[in-house]
């Protein structure tokens, strides 16, 4: 009897503390979402940029995630260390992505801003940097409540990732997704998060939301007409945090859902149920 039980011991704790779960797609613009006891370390290496290493945050239930840019390509190592065990290592080869391409008319204040609201852009570029970098060590892992759509009628009108020929001229891509919708329209938290950045009438933004789901992984909700929420607030996934409008860039009322993990570009569908395009 003491045999058997010994047997069991050891045979349920290789089991249970070796295994990592992964789900999620190794492709541009995707996110993996990984979980594992006892790890120690893992990290991420950009193979043909390998100064660019990110060591990936945990939590303390092993939980942890890794993104790829919309632009990303060539070969990924992830690297993870369990207390007491080998080294694992993870490869993932990525192949580049076609962009299609979509030519828009926007007022000329939007592309070429005037001189007048220079200084008014580089305070928001700046406030924006400052409610990101509080994102850079957050180890909770909020996005472990899953992700919900953020509106209640979904209809996409620019994909993520479209190369955008503004008045003519070729512009960087669109980072992320715009639903069509009516000025009023609830807007809804995608997933658990901390309220990084409530903001009124950013010149580019207009009146914004920007969550922070943790562990560098953040969304935010672009052009709205009204907030529900205030900075340092925790929100729920599926809570009301602000109402659709045109503000900022807009060339009429709409949402764009950005998702970004630090500075990666996020494609939103990577994490939503959406009817495909
Ligand atoms: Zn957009």
């Amino acid at each position: 009897m003491k045999k058997i039980f010994f047997m069991i011991i050891i045979f349920t704790s290789l089991t249970f503390s070796q295994e990592i779960t992964f789900s999620g797609k190794a492709e541009p613009g995707h996110i993996i979402f990984a979980k594992g006891e006892k790890i120690t370390s893992a990290i991420l290496i950009n193979v043909d940029k390998p100064k660019s290493k990110s060591n990936l945050l945990i939590d303390k239930n092993g939980n942890f995630i890794f993104g790829f840019d919309g632009d990303a390509k060539g070969e990924f190592i992830l690297k993870v260390k369990q207390k007491g065990q080998k080294e694992k290592i993870y490869k993932y080869n990525l192949e580049e992505q076609e962009h299609e391409k979509q030519e828009l008319s926007l007022p000329k204040k939007f592309v070429n801003p005037p001189k007048k609201y220079s200084k008014k852009i580089a305070l928001e570029t700046l406030a924006m940097k400052k409610a990101r970098a509080k994102m850079l060590k957050i180890k909770t892992a909020y996005y472990t409540s899953g992700f919900q759509n953020p509106v209640d009628s979904v209809r996409v009108s620019s994909e993520f990732g479209v190369k955008r020929i503004l008045n003519g001229k070729p512009k960087s891509e669109h980072n992320g997704l715009d639903f069509r919708g009516v000025e009023g329209d609830s807007v809804y938290a995608i997933a658990d998060g901390i309220v990084r950045l409530a903001a009124k009438n950013f010149y580019f933004n207009g009146t914004f939301i920007l969550l922070d789901h943790g562990q560098g992984l953040g969304s935010v909700y672009l052009h709205l007409s009204k907030l529900h929420v205030k900075n340092g607030e925790l929100v729920k996934k599926g809570q009301l945090i602000g109402e659709i409008g045109s503000t900022g860039r807009a060339t009429g009322p709409h949402l764009h859902l950005g998702l970004q993990w630090f500075n990666k570009r996020i494609n939103p569908r990577s994490v939503l149920d959406l009817p495909a395009n």
